[in-house]
């Protein structure tokens, strides 16, 4: 009955593990909930206030395929100003969420067997978005060690037609270097591959700075960046994402948003000029919430021996549990003995086997009480402790 297609993909884990979190909360268990990948904070009021202007304005109705032009003037602005990236509204398409954005970039430029390099973990969209258009996913290992050309170089062959990078980065993360970025560029350049960039993230920065792979030389030509403002701005529930592509490409996505999906909410495209048009304090508030959160993480789980890196954005602490066994293990035990909920790294790719992800999207009671329960269940001493 269901397409070959369908079963060369699974059911997102990070997903299934917030649903298991909430299955145990209406048994009645104390759950603590560490795997979800959105903000807790509420939309800032001024962006509610714009949507609900929208509303009395009557702006109820399909808007223009790919977005209403005040905003995709507003993204090509802000991606020539603060991205260094020289576009026109012509190369945005404003979608519902980044991941339709993934998915229409995906069906756009890939046949069946073309390959795409993934930097192996990676968050769990890109190979099902890979795998549903008919590519093959080949992982390229980036967790504590750099991305090198040659580690490209192996990962390819004649069929690779596309690198995914996603800095800041979830899971692990990371945040690319400007030598990473350039090996990639001059990889991509000289085979002549396209680049899909995944910058969601590139305001969730503890004090490192945002470089876009596309304002490299002859990059923008063979660079789609996503983004959307699911995270920036705590609007998840809106669904409002896009991407900046050359003009052939958007085209491409274009149509296909066109026979799918027809427009982003007309009330949610306003509501996202708003959050562009006014003070990014809200943004800069939220940020320095998420490092105050981040910084107990790292610490108190370093000091029962789980090992992990200082994040340097995103808001997830990709954490070694090879001290208490892999990382699959680790979660079953978490969830029985503590009822504290995170994701297995082995969502994310084979390199995350030895890890878990935790979400510091979660208040700081809940992550303190979370802290207690794993202090109580680790009693190995303080390892090697080490950050970035
Ligand atoms: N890209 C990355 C790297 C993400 O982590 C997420 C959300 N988990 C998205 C895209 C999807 O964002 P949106 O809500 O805009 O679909």
């Amino acid at each position: 009955m269901l397409s070959k297609r369908l079963s060369r993909i699974e059911e997102s884990a990070t997903i299934k593990m917030g649903q298991i979190a909430k299955k145990l909360q209406e048994e009645g268990k104390a759950v603590l909930n560490f795997t979800l990948g959105e903000p807790d904070f509420k939309t800032p009021e001024h962006i509610c206030e714009a949507a609900k202007h929208a509303l009395d304005l009557g702006y109820t109705h399909y808007t223009s395929s790919a977005g209403i032009d005040e905003l995709r003037e507003k993204i090509a602005k802000k991606t020539t100003e603060e991205n260094k990236v020289d576009c026109t509204m012509e190369n945005v398409i404003v979608t519902p969420g980044a991941k339709q954005a993934i998915y229409e970039l995906m069906m756009s430029v890939l046949d069946y067997g073309d390959e795409v390099i993934l930097l192996d973990p990676a968050w769990v969209t890109f190979e099902a978005a890979v795998k549903l258009a008919g590519g093959n996913p080949k992982g390229v290992k980036r967790i504590e060690e750099e991305v090198k050309y040659e580690s490209l170089e192996a990962a390819s062959s004649e069929n690779t037609k596309l690198i995914v990078i996603n800095s800041p980065n979830n899971p692990a993360g990371y945040v690319l270097s400007e030598n990473e970025l350039k090996e990639i560029a001059e990889f991509a350049v000289a085979h002549d591959l396209l680049v899909l960039s995944d910058e969601i993230y590139e305001k969730i920065l503890y004090g490192r700075r945002h470089i876009s792979i596309a304002s490299f030389d002859s990059m923008q030509e063979r660079t789609v960046i996503i983004n959307g403002l699911s995270k920036t701005y705590a609007m998840t529930g809106w669904r409002i994402g896009y991407a900046v592509a050359p003009a052939a490409i958007q085209k491409g996505m274009l149509k296909i948003q066109q026979h799918s999906v027809s427009c982003a909410s007309s009330i949610a495209q306003y509501a996202a000029l708003a959050a562009f048009e006014n003070s990014q304090e809200c943004v800069n508030e939220m940020v320095a919430e998420f490092e105050r959160r981040r910084d107990v993480i790292v610490k108190r789980l370093n000091k029962v021996g789980l090992r992990c890196l200082d994040p340097e954005g995103a808001f997830y602490a990709f954490v070694n549990t090879s001290n208490y066994g892999n990382g699959d293990e680790f979660t079953e035990r978490l969830l029985k003995d503590a009822y504290v909920v995170v994701t297995p790294g082995s969502a994310f790719g084979a390199a995350g086997k030895d890890y878990i992800r935790f979400s510091f999207a979660a208040s700081m009671e809940n992550i303190l009480a979370g802290m207690d329960r794993i202090d109580a269940m680790c009693t190995l001493p303080s390892s090697s402790k080490y950050s970035r």
